[in-house]
């Protein structure tokens, strides 16, 4: 169960934090005209979803397919125009399941995976229509994302048959992330992507500093999770 209580209280805390990005974002000449919230929802069942969407908000993001697919459909048929992002980890063999329940698939990383996506969109186009590369901006050997120096290779593959619109990262843990940040920020702009997803609960204005276009938030909304 989800109690009236806990709607309020996650409400209160969306509010709190939609103004925090707001500061971050007037404050930050890098940053774009709007920054837009990814409300992570991983671990928390559908009806803790509710008080954001009766309060018009409607990008939301998993990490795992299965959890998104059990969640989500009901949710979407309340809320037509929910946008749902993928940011964790993509299996090949789920890349038709993905494409059908994602609108933006965040987490880019192999070219076999690309290959996967392509031949499954060539049969069923799915919702999915967005695509960004998740980089392992600190090449840490447990992280998901392709390796800075092989981004290029990457992009150019991807690019060629999707439409790739920016980059992704989580920074190493512990460390200051400013500098990541700054390096993903240079790569994206490099590369002339627009879309930079960078920045969670812990450090989201940071990245808005460094002139992410989209934060992935969870427990600062929804409370830790179990
Ligand atoms: C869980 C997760 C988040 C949200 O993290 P919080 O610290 O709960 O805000 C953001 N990005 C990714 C890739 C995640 O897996």
């Amino acid at each position: 169960m989800y109690a009236m209580t806990d709607q309020a209280s996650t409400l209160s805390r969306y509010r709190e934090i939609t103004q925090h990005i707001e500061q971050a974002r007037k404050n930050s000449p890098l940053a774009p005209a709007r920054v837009e919230l990814v409300a992570v929802a991983k671990t928390h069942p559908a009806g803790a979803m509710l008080s954001l969407l009766l309060a018009g908000h409607r990008v939301f993001g998993e990490n795992k397919v299965q959890e998104a697919a059990h969640k989500w459909p009901v949710l979407r048929q309340l809320y037509p125009d929910i946008e749902l992002h993928l940011i964790g980890s993509l299996q090949s063999n789920k890349a038709r399941e993905a494409l059908d329940i994602f609108d933006v698939i965040e987490t880019l990383d192999r070219p076999s995976l690309v290959d996967a996506l392509v031949k499954e969109r060539a049969r069923n186009p799915g919702r999915c229509r967005e695509f960004c590369i998740q980089v392992n901006i600190g090449e840490e050997a447990q992280k998901g994302g392709v390796l800075p120096a092989e981004l290029a290779a990457l992009l150019a593959h991807a690019r060629a048959a999707l439409p790739v619109t920016g980059l992704m990262c989580v920074p190493p843990a512990g460390e200051n992330p400013a500098p990541y940040f700054a390096l993903l920020h240079k790569m994206a702009k490099e590369h002339k992507l627009a879309k930079l997803s960078m920045g969670m609960s812990g450090d989201y204005e940071t990245a808005i500093r460094f002139g992410a276009t989209h934060v992935r938030i969870g427990t600062a909304i929804f409370g830790e999770r179990e």
